[in-house]
């Protein structure tokens, strides 16, 4: 059946055909095979692999080096206060509901998609209109939906109000979804079973730090909180100037409820985060916005989810920027460099859009967020958060600790301010209060101003207060005029502090290498079985394909060369000498996506030039040895495309032998 995603040539997307391409190549598979898969654990061959580590070195280069960003390596076990001071502990969490019956769990948000999707189709057909296939995992293909028996035309209102809920959906907190649950009468697709109502789950893997079992950890969901805590060190690194960013590419891992889609919802997967840190009296303006402020992006505002639209603006980052859309130049900045890099991978631009977080979707600390999604066969999907976490991280765990995790700066400009001080005698105070001393001294620094002003009369008037005092027994403390003076004093102000504001890229490596691999599959006109990878040449695994014309032992010498200046040169490359002709050699390694093909023919013997073959066009040039290795170079480098390298190199007209002709 139809679906409304197309080939990067525009054709049907066939999932089958491209999941037998990835497996026959190798890009990946499912982990430990042999003892029964693991659902959300994948194992990457060579070609995915190293797609990976071009994706990372690219990742450096536009982020890291362009932008002079300090790259960590965070240990990935994590002692248990760390999240439970972040906050994971308690809402780390999905919302799933349990099949009463089975024991099957199901997680709440999918349950109702699901379910009110097959509604929606079931509804379509009774209406005879056109039904797109559904969009998700193909392992529920073979689960029969009991809903779908026989098709069921839905009152218009009820159409609506479906449609409505599955665009606003990300919106539900848990309590909503138990409601709609009971409201739809939505029951297990599986089994047609009543379901329970959605309690939440943590995704945390639990595991312990030695063997006594009193030092309970975790394996990191995100590798965002050891940065947070390396925080000094950092700005220690770059001398205490304000604003830099750190990064760091790092596994991390989530008890994923349902892993589902392939590589899209894993348990294990590489994750690159950025966390820039900025003063929030700066309004978060960023120094490089002006050389991205025109840069256009299709954006997917809050406004336009809320009332059930799904379609994107196209504006300039800068106009959004202004109009408040997005809060500020610094997130914007980092929206419109997170667009460039997908377009230097090669994502396709017409199957990416940022989409704005709905108010319940959003951590209650964030100011903003908008998150990078790409089109695949399975929908839109979230690759890359873009949010600014304000100023939460970095306060919890100081206040957690008492580590300083903030930023001091000198005053360029010291001034005076009259304050009310309020301070021990210590010398009285220490007998009297032993041990405690240090926090009656902590409660009276703590007291705001006015207070400490109403204290300083009552003091006077009755020549003793009373202040509450955590931790200690009975909770307050009475401290007469010979303990405690009350006056005001003048201070000089010579240090600023402030913790800063966060504002986080956060990539998930996998789910953008798979959008990828889809963006750039498509077949030759006319031949289905003639699959293309059209990876970029900066990113392709292999660069060059070299192909001796026929097994003759006199194409040696010369391929041996040639293999010699491709490594002098770094350049990754297969040598093909299999009998098969040359047609089906390329088509072969097509599949792998190696962007130029090198041939050693006859003529090459006489004359020492060779034919370069581009993997899209299937078009050639030909050139001495020296010409085409420098014009492949510069591909794989970026700096040229083929259409330079046709213009200056000349066309070569042999035909390319079909496959199918063999
Ligand atoms: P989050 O911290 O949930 O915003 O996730 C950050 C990024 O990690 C997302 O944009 C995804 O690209 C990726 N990600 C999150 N969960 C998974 C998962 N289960 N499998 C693969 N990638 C994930």
């Amino acid at each position: 059946m139809a679906t409304d995603y197309k080939t990067l040539a525009g054709q049907e997307f066939d999932r089958s055909a491209f999941e037998s391409l990835m497996k026959r190549k190798n890009f990946y598979w499912q982990s430990f095979e042999p003892h029964g898969p693991v659902k959300g654990l994948f194992d990457y061959g060579h070609p995915l692999a190293t797609l990976e580590a071009q994706f990372l070195s690219i990742w450096r280069d536009h982020f890291v080096r362009k932008e002079r960003m300090q790259e960590l390596k965070c240990a990935m076990i994590t002692p248990y206060n760390v999240f439970k001071t972040s906050g994971h502990v308690d809402k780390f969490a999905d919302f799933m509901c349990k099949d009463p019956k089975t024991g099957e769990i199901l997680r709440a948000d999918h349950l109702i998609k699901d379910v009110l999707e097959a509604r929606l189709k079931s509804d379509k057909e009774a209406r005879g209109e056109k039904v797109e296939e559904a969009v998700d995992d193909p392992t529920k293909k073979k689960k029969k939906v009991k809903a779908s028996k026989g098709a069921v035309k839905l009152d218009d209102e009820v159409r609506k109000e479906y449609e409505f809920l599955l665009a606003t959906l990300d919106d539900y907190t848990g309590e909503d979804m138990g409601a709609l649950v009971k409201k739809h009468d939505i029951r297990s697709p599986i089994t047609g079973n009543e379901v329970e109502p959605p309690v939440s789950v943590n995704l945390m893997f639990q595991t312990q730090i030695g063997a006594t079992g009193k030092e309970p950890a975790f394996l990191r969901p995100e590798t965002a909180q050891g940065q947070f805590l390396s925080f000094q060190h950092l700005l220690e690194y770059n001398d205490g100037k304000m604003p830099f960013a750190s990064a760091s590419i790092g596994y991390s891992f989530r008890n994923e409820l349902s892993p589902r889609s392939g590589l899209l919802r894993v348990r294990e997967f590489l994750m690159a985060e950025i966390e820039h840190y900025v003063d929030p009296e700066s309004g978060k303006q960023h120094s490089g916005f002006k050389k991205v402020r025109d840069y256009k992006l299709p954006l997917l505002s809050r406004t336009v989810q809320q009332e059930g639209g799904s379609t994107p603006t196209f504006i300039t980052i800068g106009e959004a920027v202004d109009s408040k859309l997005v809060d500020n130049e610094t997130l914007g900045y980092f929206i419109a460099r997170i667009a460039m890099f997908m377009e230097r991978i090669g994502v396709d631009p017409t199957k990416m859009r940022f989409r704005q977080h709905m108010q319940n979707e959003m951590a209650h600390y964030a100011a903003d967020c908008w998150d990078c999604e790409l089109q695949t066969s399975y929908g839109w999907v979230e690759c890359v958060g873009c949010a600014d976490r304000s100023a939460y991280d970095l306060s919890v765990h100081m206040k957690a600790t008492g580590v300083p995790l903030n930023v001091r700066e000198s005053l360029k400009e010291p001034y005076r301010v009259e304050e009310w001080q309020a301070q021990l005698d210590k010398k009285k105070a220490g007998p009297i209060f032993k041990k405690d001393a240090s926090k009656v001294q902590a409660a009276l620094d703590s007291l705001t101003q006015d207070f400490r002003e109403k204290l300083s009369l009552s003091l006077k008037k009755d020549g003793e207060v009373e202040v509450e005092v955590a931790d200690v027994e009975g909770g307050k403390v009475k401290l007469n005029k010979d303990v405690v003076s009350i006056q005001k004093e003048s201070r000089l102000i010579t240090t600023r502090e402030y913790i800063p504001n966060v504002i986080e890229p956060s990539f998930g490596i996998g789910r953008i290498l798979y959008s990828l691999m889809e963006h750039a599959y498509w077949t030759r006109e006319g031949d289905a079985a003639r699959s293309v990878m059209s990876f970029k040449p900066t990113v392709a695994p292999i660069k060059v394909l070299l192909v001796p014309l026929q097994k003759d032992a006199r194409f040696t010498p010369v391929v041996e060369s040639l293999e010699e200046q491709l490594d002098d040169r770094g350049i990754s490359y297969d040598t093909d000498s299999s009998g098969v002709s040359i047609g089906k050699r390329y088509a072969r390694n097509d599949e792998l996506g190696i962007p130029c093909g090198i041939t050693v023919d006859y003529q090459s013997l006489e004359d020492g030039t060779f034919t370069l073959r581009d993997r899209d066009t299937t078009k050639q040039v030909r050139a001495k040895a020296e010409d085409i290795l420098d014009a492949v170079e510069k591909m794989t480098l970026g700096r040229w495309t083929w259409a330079d390298v046709q213009a200056k190199l000349p066309a070569f007209e042999g035909k390319e032998e079909e496959p199918k002709a063999e």
